[in-house]
């Protein structure tokens, strides 16, 4: 257990916004990460799923405890296994779990320019379908952008959402952030900007206006720079808050707290407001 980050949080809740706990890589000991999680002012986090085959885990480990909430989606990434009737699927996922306090948005969705093998119009085809039940079911979104913040900007425009929702793991510019900001949408900020090599990215953390930010994590991806060796796990995500603040030049307690009420207001909480 982390001493700093307690000693840091005493009564400060955080929130992550984005992980992947039902991944293999914490079978061994996800009961003891969550303890840790806990202990630490984790108080939730949301899960998102990724492909058909994994909404199911996703959703019964949501159901184990007070500490989830969940996201159904069909990530680009795995596009090469995503089925046309995958949607059809998950258009009747939201609609069985519709109103439930476990559902609270659709993802993780989006465009990734990054990886050549995947075809840029399949995954639009799937990006827009996805779009269009967040908006049937007033689900926010949350979206993976790699590389492609021209086309999911230029998407969001035309989709006009009546939730907006979050670009996870945001690493675009200042620009970027200001579209984003006009169409309603919260930033993701995680382990990346943690980095001291990621000059750019850090420049652009430090001017992004409180309101636009939330924090996750991406367990068990994108280690931050304090846990650079292994998975990454949502019992990081105090460090992380205090490096993204050292950045920004407030106290963790301020970034947790702004981060925490824009998490809320993204998904309607509001038994964590006060
Ligand atoms: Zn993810």
């Amino acid at each position: 257990m982390s001493d700093r980050g307690e000693a840091v949080y005493a009564g400060a809740m955080l929130i992550d916004t984005h992980n992947h706990l039902d991944f293999p890589d914490f079978d061994a000991d996800r009961s003891g990460v969550l303890a840790r999680c806990r202990a630490l002012g984790v108080r939730r986090q949301v899960l998102l799923g990724v492909f058909r085959d994994n909404w199911q885990r996703v959703w019964d480990l949501a159901n184990s405890g007070d500490d989830f909430c969940t996201a159904f989606g069909l990530h680009p990434v795995y596009l090469a296994q995503h089925r046309d009737e995958h949607v059809a699927e998950l258009r009747q996922w939201l609609a069985r779990h519709a109103g439930h306090p476990k559902l609270c948005a659709v993802g993780e969705i989006g465009l990734d320019y990054f990886v050549p093998e995947l075809d840029r119009d399949e995954q639009q085809r799937l990006f827009e379908a996805q779009l269009a039940l967040a908006q049937e079911f007033e689900l926010p979104p949350l979206l993976h952008v790699r590389r492609s913040h021209a086309a999911v900007i230029a998407t969001l425009k035309r989709f006009r959402l009546k939730r907006a929702g979050i670009i996870h793991a945001f690493a675009g510019s200042a620009e970027e952030a200001k579209e984003y900001r006009k169409l309603g949408f919260r930033l993701g900020l995680g382990g990346a900007p943690t980095w001291p090599q990621a000059n750019r990215l850090r420049k652009v953390v430090a001017q992004l206006p409180l309101e636009d930010i939330v924090l996750e994590t991406d367990s068990p991806d994108m280690a931050p720079a304090m846990h650079p060796y292994g998975r990454n796990s949502p019992e990081f995500l105090p460090d992380i808050c205090a490096a993204l603040a050292a950045i920004r030049g407030v106290t963790p307690e301020e970034l947790a707290a702004a981060s925490t009420r824009n998490a809320c207001e993204v998904f309607g909480w509001k038994d964590l407001q006060g």
